[in-house]
């Protein structure tokens, strides 16, 4: 159990430091999935700044999960690497010394990516893919399916060959209609590659309005968002697909995790969120129940210290203080302090996020009628905070 301090909040025990650091390494990425800001739309290309890692102090090697995360694909980065090298196993590495995450799509998984994966602390690796059959993965992502399973195929084993449980290696996918009709499939192909889990996240509900302009043509087949989100699909009739894919894990006994409109469901096994859980904070009745300040800083390309992953404003920024100034910081304690006193802290008003729904302070209603094509940006910046729930490489 980490070590604790008491804040001037007769309600704050904070650990030390952050449980998990999530670093944006890079907004680059080699896919044009449809369901992603890259499929839509020209992404800036923006990486991390790695003057500044050494900013950080010793939070990475303190910390339970560092998320090497962003708007693009991992492996393109350069800081990815070196964050991987400067975190080699060696015979003195424990369980607990396994703290890197990422997610991928899987498509850089060459002998020289897995044999350096393999030989750094990575914890848990996440890859996405949408389907398990080829036409219906190439529809989604562009790519050749066989490629991208042979990658992952040729991890697990060497992992396997290791005898380490680490990483943890699982398969996620993207729920939307066009690949509703995958869930079972895509459980056979778990269990096929030996992966450790399978996680199934839907589409997220974005305004009708946004949604609507979300279309994407792909060689004569038309993504659009609004017609393959889920909640237009009979809800008992979901319930039942979703029941059905849950019943056919364990029996194939896959752990699996989903969130499917906004509904969590994991496995007596789930391996989800395996370190993260004994964080604890004294709530009121009044309170937001956010517990991710108390969790969790996110640095973004720029230095930039972020609460969370949907906080619309920087608590801090790492070119001014340090990673654990910050944490130990009155903005972010301003933020603590507000939540638990069941107030929208100042700096996440206008966040989307799923604490704040239907609160004063929470994000403002979208514009209902997109008319001109002076209102797009507008919408694309609206847009951008609901892409956050979505945006996986
Ligand atoms: S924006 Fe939402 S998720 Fe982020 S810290 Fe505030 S309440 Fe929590």
């Amino acid at each position: 159990m980490a070590e604790t301090k008491s804040q001037p909040h007769d309600s704050i025990i904070l650990d030390k430091n952050p449980k998990i650091i999530s670093i944006l390494v890079t907004s680059r990425c080699n896919l044009r999935c449809v369901m992603c800001d890259h499929g839509i739309r020209e992404v800036e290309k923006q990486d991390f700044d790695s003057s500044l890692i050494g900013n950080m102090g010793d939070s990475i090697s303190r910390a339970s999960l560092v998320d090497l995360t962003g708007l693009g694909e991992p492996l393109l980065s350069k800081l990815f690497w070196e964050i991987l090298a400067n975190h080699p196993v060696t015979e003195k590495t424990s369980e607990r010394d396994f703290v890197i995450y990422f997610n991928t799509n899987g498509t850089l998984l060459n002998e020289n990516n897995i044999r350096k994966i393999l030989n750094s602390r990575v914890r848990k690796i996440k890859i996405s893919l949408d389907a398990a059959d080829a036409d219906v993965y190439y529809k989604i992502r562009g790519v050749k399916l066989a490629d991208v399973v042979a990658g992952v195929r040729n991890l697990i084993l060497k992992r396997n060959s290791l005898h380490r449980d680490y990483p943890r290696i699982g398969i996620q996918m993207t729920l939307m209609r066009e690949n509703l009709h995958q869930l079972r499939p895509m459980i056979d192909l778990c269990e096929e590659v030996k992966a450790d889990f399978f996680e199934v996240w839907s589409l997220n509900n974005v305004d009708e309005s946004l949604a609507k302009i979300y279309i994407v043509d792909r060689n004569g087949w038309v993504f659009n968002y609004h017609e393959q989100m889920l909640d237009g699909i009979p809800k008992d009739e979901l319930t039942q697909v979703i029941a059905d894919f849950h019943a056919y894990a364990r029996q194939k006994q896959i752990p699996f995790f989903s969130v499917v409109l906004g509904k969590r469901t994991a496995s007596e096994d789930s391996l989800s969120d395996d370190c993260w859980d004994d964080t604890e904070v004294k709530w009121r009745e009044e309170s937001i129940r956010c517990i991710i300040p108390w969790k969790e800083q996110r640095i973004d390309y720029y230095g930039n210290v972020f609460a969370c992953c949907w906080g619309p404003r920087p608590i801090g920024n790492i070119r001014d203080a340090t990673l654990k100034s910050i944490w130990h910081g009155e903005a972010i304690h301003e933020m603590r302090r507000d939540l638990i006193d069941g107030k929208v802290p100042r700096l996440c008003v206008g966040a989307a996020c799923p604490y704040l729904i239907g609160r004063s302070g929470a994000a403002a209603a979208p514009p209902r009628e997109p008319s001109s094509a002076t209102s797009r940006p507008i919408l694309w910046k609206i847009l951008d905070r609901f892409l956050r729930f979505v945006r996986r490489p």
